[in-house]
């Protein structure tokens, strides 16, 4: 597939994930970003844009330098995507999101900040792995950037304190489903609290790690 034509496909995909997340409610008004690597940059969702109603001629194409290159000026939040592919090479996409049920547990207090949700399933050990937690910043704030280089090269997945997720992947489809698996585990989290949980053991953990080949 010639570059061209892959980016093509991956605008066009961009804009179908965006359409989905925020008709089922993942991403409301104008918040939330998705980002892909290209061969010669990478695309963002524009600033205030919804993510049900990206067009595809006009995301953001920007430069490694963080300049932009075509469409419309990017999210404010570029930063967050651009020093995440600087620390993970393995990372083709990434997913931000202000989803309800994980901006609620980045809400609480005396979150382990080394990992903020519980294994409760394998499939959130499978395709999220730890969750470190992003202290507080305000928005636009470049030490976010510092904290986030700090972690990323280790962890696929973050959650930003006050804030939401931010979850990279090979593919985009790979760091929307992080994303979603991360949303569903959150909403159990929550649906759970106060009841006794059995969560994932460490050699159940270690199993899956090596059965799967996990590598967060
Ligand atoms: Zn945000």
């Amino acid at each position: 597939m010639s570059t061209t034509a892959n980016e093509h496909v991956l605008r066009e995909r961009i804009v179908m994930h965006g359409r989905s997340l925020f008709e089922r409610g993942l991403a409301a008004g104008s918040s939330g970003n998705i980002s892909v690597r290209l061969d010669d940059g990478w695309l963002l969702t524009p600033t205030d844009s919804c993510l049900g109603q990206l067009d595809p001629a006009r995301l953001s194409k920007l430069d490694w330098g963080g300049r932009l290159v075509s469409g419309d000026a990017p999210s404010k939040e570029a930063f967050l995507h651009r020093v995440i592919y600087g620390e993970r090479v393995s990372a083709n996409a990434i997913v931000h999101l202000h989803s309800t049920y994980s901006a609620a547990v980045s809400c609480m207090d005396g979150l382990d900040p080394a990992n903020c949700l519980p294994p409760l399933t394998a499939y959130f050990v499978i395709k999220v792995g730890r969750l470190p937690l992003v202290s507080y910043h305000r928005p636009g704030d470049v030490a976010l950037a510092e904290a986030i280089r700090k972690i990323a090269r280790t962890h696929a997945a973050l959650l930003l304190a006050n804030h939401g997720p931010i979850v990279s992947g090979v593919s985009l489809e790979a760091a929307i489903y992080a994303t979603e698996e991360l949303e569903e585990t959150a909403k159990l989290f929550l649906l759970l609290r106060g009841a006794p949980v059995r969560a994932l053991t460490e050699a159940q953990i270690a199993d899956l790690q090596s059965v799967f080949n996990l590598k967060h």
